[in-house]
């Protein structure tokens, strides 16, 4: 029930459920995961590991990723410097959403420059954000090259490409960097796993 001696805009404010009555319900601590990194070093591959696992073990998590946004709620913007941040700008505003409603986002996109993760903690809240470097080097991602974008890029195909024309500039204090170059994507999920796990109520598994 509305307290009727408080005045908001909404009046039905005061009977709209709160964070809290959501995460005891899902006895988890919302909060984005904010995985950032160059093409191909592993970003998505991890989301994905890590979602399943959680999932198994019986938390609520929702995957961010350029497939379930682009052609969705971005399906509207390019590449140009304005929309790539105007695309983080509404992945953070989404990921704001999910986390404030007690679930566990994990976002996967490159977000090159420290003033776009800036923007994307300003949106989230510092408390809420952690930063996930999936630190793998140029020459590892453009061997990998999963989506055979690097020789594209190379050969001049795309253009302002992260890594070959436009630098990524490196977070200088992540929650946890993942070194990949040397680790199976097990290895890697893992250590993601038990970051995010060490921040949850003891209630369910660990
Ligand atoms: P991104 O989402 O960052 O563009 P992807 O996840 O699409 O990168 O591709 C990463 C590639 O690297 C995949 O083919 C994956 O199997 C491979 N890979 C090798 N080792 C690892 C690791 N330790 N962690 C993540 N990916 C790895």
């Amino acid at each position: 029930m509305s307290d009727p001696g408080k005045r908001h805009i909404y009046p039905i404010f005061g009977d709209i459920l709160g964070r809290a009555e959501k995460e005891d319900l899902l006895e988890q601590k919302g909060g984005v995961f904010w995985l950032t990194g160059l093409s191909g070093s592993g970003k998505s591959t991890i989301a994905a590991a890590v979602e399943r696992q959680l999932h198994q073990r019986g938390y609520f998590v929702k995957l961010l990723d350029g497939d379930n946004i682009r052609f969705g709620i971005n399906a509207d913007l390019g590449f140009s410097p304005e929309d790539r941040v105007e695309n983080i700008r509404r992945v953070a505003e989404v990921a704001k959403l999910f986390a404030q409603t007690g679930i566990i986002v994990l976002s996967s996109f490159i977000s090159p420059t420290k003033a776009i993760r800036e923007m994307a903690v300003k949106i989230i809240g510092q408390e809420d954000f952690h930063e996930i470097f999936v630190d793998t080097p140029l020459e590892i991602c453009e061997q990998r090259d999963v989506k055979g974008l690097y020789q594209k890029a190379r050969a001049g195909l795309i253009p302002d490409f992260t890594g070959i024309h436009q630098p990524f500039e490196s977070p200088e204090k992540p929650a946890l960097a993942l070194k990949t170059a040397d680790k199976t994507v097990d290895e890697s999920a893992e250590e993601l796993v038990r970051y995010i796990l060490s921040l949850q109520p003891d209630s369910k598994d660990n």
